[in-house]
């Protein structure tokens, strides 16, 4: 069986060598425990503002996914065919102040939104948002949240929690993984 397939798509970030980075450090966090064909899409999407909470200025994450999976529907297959879109912009889900990013396993689709991950330096940047990107893809495979702070399944409150954690799976998450894949 072929390996487990990520399609990762720009929304408003226009700048294909900055997700090209990303893919290439993200995909490289999946090696130990099978790897994953990773891809950008030379097309980005563009959001409708009807998913954007307009007293907040944020995207409702939850309803980017879905609409997402309706754009994508001939592609996804949940665990096997996902897709990732990097949001330029901020997200929240109904009870939180803001998400990082967002995975809805059952629909194969995650939504990463780059407002709270910028930093001045590019390099940081790409690997917070890398960060971010792995982790939500642990979600659509299956993993939870870990407990091992520096796994980057460790759910993240704050950028500092992101700068905290690595951009790989710790081993017992890479074991999971490994069985999540197969
Ligand atoms: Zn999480
Ligand atoms: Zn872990």
């Amino acid at each position: 069986m072929s390996k487990p397939a990520v399609l990762v798509v720009p929304a408003g970030m226009g700048d294909v060598g900055f997700l090209s980075r990303i893919v290439e450090m993200a995909s490289t966090a999946f090696e130990p425990a099978g790897g994953l064909r990773m891809l950008v899409s030379l097309e980005g999407v563009s959001l409708p503002i009807s998913l954007v909470d307009l007293d907040r200025m944020q995207y409702r994450a939850e309803d980017v996914n879905r609409y997402l999976a309706s754009m994508f529907e001939g592609y996804l297959e949940p665990r096997r065919r996902m897709v990732v879109a990097v949001v330029e912009g901020d997200g929240y889900v109904h009870g939180l102040n803001f998400v990082f990013g967002l995975a809805t396993p059952e629909i194969g689709v995650a939504s990463v939104y780059t407002r709270r991950l910028e930093a001045l330096s590019p390099g940081l940047y790409v690997e917070r948002v890398a960060k971010e990107v792995v982790h939500e893809i642990g979600h659509l495979l299956g993993l939870g949240h870990c407990s091992n702070p520096h796994c980057v399944m460790s759910f993240s409150n704050s950028v500092s929690d992101v700068d905290r954690k690595e951009a790989g799976f710790c081993n017992s998450c890479v074991l999971k993984l490994s069985r999540l894949m197969v």
